[in-house]
């Protein structure tokens, strides 16, 4: 890739994406197949007058390794520095990058059932560290393209072209084509904030989606919440944008508050396994019933992880004529893929997305049914015919979405 678009998009994820501080720390998780993009990034973190720079570097292969070769006992075991660590990042707070260049089937072949146990075992220790930066620092995620990503979006290219024709994607759905991406993305989180405060404003008590595909399903919001879209502010008051690309308002439906049938419109990239047409019931929140085509077992696997994965944690608005969807690409990527249409979550719900949270205890947040879940998996139900209407407290009706895109 040419180094003007590795600058740009670097200069993106620091000045948009963490909208870096002078004298912040800045840690970096990326892979050591990219460790030429991440090099930009430290430069403009420096740029940025970064205070100190360091990279969290992960390897997928040797990581499978050790899923493939150590016992459950032995990677459940949060050791000492480990747990370290964690402490330190949550007291210290860095700004945090993660480049994602995953490959979706990286993990094929390992034994899910060991994978759901370590996954709790290592949560009951590291939670705490999770909640203390939750809300605190400012981070974004990012991705690049490896060869192994590139080759399942593109199965029948060559190599170099797979990967090629990715980059090309990506650097169309990150607005780099633009003349100056910096002023795009500020134009772009404009938009996307002036439907956020509309849908604040409207103050809805529960949406309802219908399309011919078979959705038909009323989603109750909690009556407190808050809309949220590209850009937040942390507990610090300090402004970042968590996801790049983004093309979403999201907020959080009542734990007890989902009912019907919901049918999926693209396939979930799970654990690097895929799951295609499904279709998921709900019953006062819970999902009682979900029958897939393929990958049943790995949805079920997820499902019974805890007893709030059957709950949706969030909501997500999208227009089905986002720049994403336009590609006509499955990325097998969740943070491209949630932000090609519609979506729901399974699982952990985000606490800013109720009015006055940061004033609230833990039995709060449990009073008014927050969500709280190891997983947070999100499956895409926009479909161009998709109609949305939101109905407000006084029982006054507003078309949201008309075919599969915004209305207001
Ligand atoms: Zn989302």
């Amino acid at each position: 890739m040419n180094q003007k678009i590795y600058e740009d998009y670097a200069k993106l994820a620091v000045e948009i994406g963490i909208n870096l501080k002078e004298g912040q720390d800045v840690v970096i998780s990326a892979s050591t197949r990219i460790a030429d993009f991440v090099k930009e990034i430290v430069k403009a973190c420096y740029a940025n007058k970064a205070r100190s720079v360091s990279v969290d570097w992960m390897c997928e292969e040797i990581d499978k390794l050790k899923w493939m070769n150590e016992e459950e006992e032995v990677l459940s075991k949060v050791e000492t520095w480990q747990e370290e660590k964690a402490k330190f990042r949550a007291e210290k707070l860095p700004c945090l990058i993660y480049v994602d260049d995953a490959d979706p089937d990286a993990y094929n072949g390992i034994d899910l059932k060991k994978f759901a146990a370590v996954r709790k075992a290592r949560y009951s220790v590291l939670k705490k560290y999770r909640d203390m930066e939750d809300n605190n620092n400012q981070w974004v995620i990012i991705a690049v393209p490896s060869k192994n990503w590139a080759k399942k979006v593109f199965p029948d290219l060559e190599d170099e072209e797979a990967v090629s024709k990715l980059w090309e994607a990506i650097i169309k759905t990150m607005r780099l084509d633009q003349k100056d991406p910096l002023k795009a993305w500020e134009d772009h989180i404009k938009d996307l904030q002036d439907k956020s405060n509309k849908l604040n404003e409207m103050n809805l008590d529960y949406l309802r989606y219908t399309s011919a595909n078979g959705t038909d399903l009323t989603l109750k919001l909690l009556a407190n919440h808050y809309g949220i879209s590209a850009r937040e502010t942390n507990l610090k008051g300090n402004d970042f944008t968590a996801n790049m690309p983004t093309e979403e308002v999201f907020t959080m439906p009542k734990r007890d508050g989902v009912d019907g049938v919901v049918v999926s419109t693209k396939p979930l990239s799970l654990h690097g396994q895929l799951v295609e047409d499904f279709k998921v019931t709900f019953k006062e929140g819970k999902c009682v019933e979900v029958t897939a085509r393929k990958g049943q077992d790995v949805l079920e696997n997820m499902l019974d992880m805890d007893e709030s994965s059957r709950h949706l944690g969030e909501v997500a608005l999208v227009p089905y004529n986002s720049p994403i969807n336009q590609t006509g690409l499955l990325f097998s990527n969740t943070l491209f893929d949630e932000n090609a249409c519609c979506h729901l979550a399974f699982g952990a719900a985000f606490k800013n997305n109720i009015q006055g949270y940061e004033n609230m205890s833990e039995e709060d947040f449990e009073k008014v049914g927050f969500n709280d879940s190891i997983n947070h998996v999100d499956f895409m139900i926009g479909s161009a015919d998709l109609d949305i209407i939101g109905v407000d407290h006084e029982g006054k009706e507003y078309q949201i979405f008309k075919n599969g895109v915004w209305a207001i």
